[in-house]
């Protein structure tokens, strides 16, 4: 159990974005409903929510993107590169957004950014955040997983440098992607919304009970971090898929997958079976915006890892915990976990 006491700047602006993909049609409904009730800017007592369309064009065609993947041009180069007549929509709306809301690593920066996404995948609800000691995120995360029982949440570390970086919330000085499925990429399911907005208000929630100067305690939260993707098995001449994924690892995210467990199905009816030696975790499973990407699946390691107890800076004390704060940032506060078998049953009916 962790005994340390961390104490944190409060959250003032915060966003809400969706539609970066523009055929996630839960982020693009739920930021359209929250635009027509309220000012894209609301100003609450604790804290400023800015509601965001992040890719306005695609949403428009109802696709992923216009020109290229809005959701990889946050990387430090892209947004630093020069624009022209022929620079895709995309790469000049993420340099829009990054003026918006960033610019990334900078103190104007927004305090936290969430952005809204959709998978085809049964993935429940899915942070998914570059740093897996960014206590605000984790913190979210638990109270998330806390609140809502009808689906299950997990947090999924991609650990890059922030120059590396690439998606939009990590303009934000925090920052996390909500990934939520299964659904169809292009249609909206009431059950995912519902989820979405759900995800959504009881982290307003949290940022506004920890602006008020609440005490969240401490303790352990299962974290999932990227290994690898597997694409799928391709002939070698046309690239074509030759298999799709086994009928016993569909649906089944977060289930973990062992060496020699059934991964894909050739059309002939054969079984490829994971070579891999260590056991793992596999995410995104035929997510459908991934074939053009040559992933058929990525794999994870599960983790426990360690939170401390966190609080929000009062008056008067601006800045004298930076020192400790910083620290803690040094500090190696991981903790080998052994991998836990997840129960499957639980998940496969909620979403
Ligand atoms: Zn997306």
């Amino acid at each position: 159990m962790e005994k340390r006491q961390v104490v944190l700047p409060t959250l003032s602006r915060v966003a809400v974005c969706g539609g970066t993909h523009g055929n996630e049609l839960s982020g693009v409904y739920l930021v359209r409903e929250r635009l027509k009730k309220k000012k894209v800017v609301e100003e609450e007592e604790h804290v400023s929510v800015v509601t965001v369309m992040s890719n306005p064009r695609a949403v428009q065609h109802c696709r992923r993107y216009t020109e290229t993947d809005l959701n990889r041009c946050f990387t430090r180069a892209t947004l630093s590169s020069p624009v022209t007549d022929k620079t895709p929509y995309e790469i000049v709306r993420s340099q829009e957004l990054n003026s918006l809301l960033g610019p990334k690593g900078s103190p104007e920066a927004t305090d936290l950014v969430c952005d809204l996404h959709n998978t085809t995948a049964n993935m429940g609800l899915c942070f998914i955040a570059y740093s897996d000691r960014d206590w605000i995120s984790l913190h979210i995360y638990r109270h998330l997983q806390r609140q809502m029982s009808g689906i299950p949440v997990r947090f999924l570390h991609f650990d890059l440098p922030l120059n590396e970086a690439y998606s939009l919330d990590s303009v934000g000085k925090h920052g996390f992607a909500i990934e939520i499925g299964p659904q169809a990429h292009g249609l909206v399911r009431s059950n995912i919304l519902s989820a979405m907005q759900e995800g959504v208000q009881h982290m307003l929630d949290w940022v506004r009970l920890f602006n008020s100067g609440a005490q969240f305690e401490g303790g352990q939260v299962e974290v999932y971090t990227m290994v690898k993707n597997v694409d799928y098995p391709r002939d070698p001449e046309t690239c074509g898929l030759t298999a799709a994924i086994h009928p016993q690892l569909q649906d089944r995210d977060f289930c973990l997958l062992r060496p020699n467990d059934p991964l894909f199905q050739t059309f002939s009816g054969e079984t490829l079976k994971y070579k891999g030696t260590e056991a793992l975790y596999p995410f995104f499973v035929n997510e459908c915006a991934y074939y053009e990407k040559g992933i058929a699946l990525s794999l994870a390691r599960q983790r426990s890892v360690g939170i401390p107890s966190i609080r929000s800076e009062r008056e008067g004390e601006r800045g004298k915990f930076k020192s400790a704060a910083e620290e803690i940032e040094e500090e190696e506060t991981e903790e080998e976990g052994s991998p836990i078998e997840m129960e499957c049953e639980k998940q496969s009916g909620s979403l």
